[in-house]
This record gives C-alpha cells, structure tokens and sequence, in this order.
C-alpha cells in the first residue's frame, strides 16, 4: 500500500536540487542529435499546483522553489536564471508561480520527435492525475513498478538512454532495489546516463545504495549533497537532498556547482552544497 503523495512535498529543497541536476543533463544530451530514451521510473502527477490543500499543508516549496523565484529579477544572466525562465514556462497563467513543474514535466518538455520517454507510476491516483497532463505522443505512461518496468525494457532500441530514479524509499529495501536494477541497467546499456535521488536522513540509509553501488563495478559515479541544515540529535526527518549520476556528462560538476553556489545562499544560512567522485576520476 503505497502512501506517499509528492504533492504534499512539491516544489522543496529537494525538487530545486533533482530537477537543476536533470536540466543540465538533459541539456547536456541534447546537443547531439542520436534519439534518447529516458525512463522516469517514479514519475509522480507531473505538474502541481502549489495552491492544492495537500501543498498547502506543508508549504515547502517556501523552502524551495519560492525564495529562487522571488530572488529572480536581482539574478545575473546564469543557469540558474535560465532554469526558472524554464519554471516560468511551467506556469499555467501570467500570474506569478502558481504550479510546479515534476520530473515528467522536465523530460517532457525536452522530448524531440526521435526521442521516446516512459513514465512508470504505481500509486493509481498518482497514475490518474499524470494521465491527465498534456503530453506529446511519444510520452508513454505505464501504471506499474518502475524498477522492474526499467528491467524489462532492456536494452532499449535508441542509441542513448538517460534514466531518472526518484522512489519515495516508504521501504527501506527500495535503496538495495534501486542498487540492484541499476547494476543490471548499465550491464545491459553500458553508456547509460542514470540519475538517482535519495535523502539525507539522520539514520543514514543511503548508505545502503551508495555501498550497494560502490560494490557493483561501475566506473563513474558523481555524488552531489545539498543540506539544509546539519541534523540534530533528536531529528528524525528529512535534512538534506543527495543526487548521484552514472556516467555524467562532462561538465556537469563544474555547471551544477556552479548553480547550487547560486541556489545555496538563497535556502537559508545554514544551507550548504558538497559535491564528490562516489566512484571513479
Ligand atoms: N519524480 C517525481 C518528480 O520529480 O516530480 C516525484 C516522484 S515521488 C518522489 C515518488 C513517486 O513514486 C510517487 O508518486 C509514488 O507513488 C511512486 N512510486 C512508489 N513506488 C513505486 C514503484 N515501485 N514504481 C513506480 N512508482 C512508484
């Protein structure tokens, strides 16, 4: 039984990090012109609008999205601008920032006519509401489990394949899951570009994937930290966002380290942003 609803999260510290992180890999493979598959294995609604009550409940986006997007006007020309010009073509009206653009929103809107993109969700509300958005023909929705979805699509029939991992980890068992189905991913399409999100949480179970990974061979794995603050000894929730991706392109430390020294500041004092070779240079 699945219980997790991004909604109540949309638009947070975490989003800006995951959905920066894709833009410039996105950006990145788009400049050669062989077809791409990209798989979201846990697409999510797609689009939110930050005024739905599940949103408003929580309201971390504040923490997120919304103080990059107030600090828009007095930005220099930068990636960071160019990625909330990309927030901006989101929004549904001229009215400000009423929505937030999720994972299928960001592939979506980088689809050309060679590339194929399939979007796994297996919440049936979630699968609803994403059947709902407005897509291009070869936007393939699946109502179903995105690992084992991933699994058997291999090897894809494109030259390129870019994957975003993004479980809501409700089981612990989902960070060796994802370990697993990513070794056997890049077994199958060794050039495969493949983003994972993970959460920094005081009982550290990242751990478990980032071991799992280490241990199963790959050659290039680039690990990216941003923390909103350092956990206390009580705390039990989410205190930072982790992303890794296999085989990055080149350039993307340096223009993600780039961004996050624009977004960092902006996220509160005590915000910082690390980033490392997990496996690899
Ligand atoms: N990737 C989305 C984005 O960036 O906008 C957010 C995804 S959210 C963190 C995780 C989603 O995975 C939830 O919508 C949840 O219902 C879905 N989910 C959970 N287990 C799944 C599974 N085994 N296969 C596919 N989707 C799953």
């Amino acid at each position: 039984m699945l219980s997790y609803q991004h909604a109540y999260h949309a638009g947070n510290f975490a989003d800006v990090h995951k959905h920066l992180t894709l833009y410039i890999v996105t950006d990145y493979l788009l400049r050669k012109k062989s077809a791409i598959t990209y798989v979201d294995t846990h697409a999510g609604r797609g689009l939110y609008p930050l005024d739905a009550h599940e949103t408003q409940r929580l309201q971390e986006y504040r923490e997120g999205i919304w103080p990059l997007w107030q600090a828009r006007a007095a930005l220099e020309d930068s990636l960071l601008l160019t990625w909330l010009e990309a927030v901006a073509a989101a929004q549904i009206s001229a009215t400000g920032l009423t929505h937030y653009p999720g994972s299928p929103w960001w592939l979506g809107h980088s689809l050309r006519e060679q590339d194929q993109l399939r979007l796994f969700e297996l919440h049936p509300g979630e699968h609803k509401q994403l059947s709902a958005q407005a897509l291009l023909p070869n936007a393939q929705r699946v109502f179903g489990d995105g690992l084992a979805g991933l699994a058997a699509m291999l090897p894809v029939v494109t030259p390129r394949l870019c994957v975003l991992i993004d479980p809501s980890y409700e089981r612990k068992g989902e960070y060796q899951d994802v370990g697993d189905t990513v070794a056997y991913t890049l077994e199958k399409a060794r050039h495969a570009v493949v983003l994972i999100w993970y959460p920094l949480l005081p009982a550290g179970h990242h751990h478990i994937l980032l071991d799992a990974l280490k241990e199963s061979g790959l050659r290039k794995i680039w690990r990216s930290e941003l923390r909103l603050q350092e956990p206390g000894e009580q705390s039990h929730g989410m205190f930072g966002s982790g992303m890794l991706v296999i085989n990055p392109p080149w350039g993307l430390d340096k223009q993600l380290a780039g961004a996050m020294a624009d977004v960092t500041p902006l996220l509160g004092a005590t915000s910082r942003y690390q980033a490392d070779w997990w496996v690899g240079e």
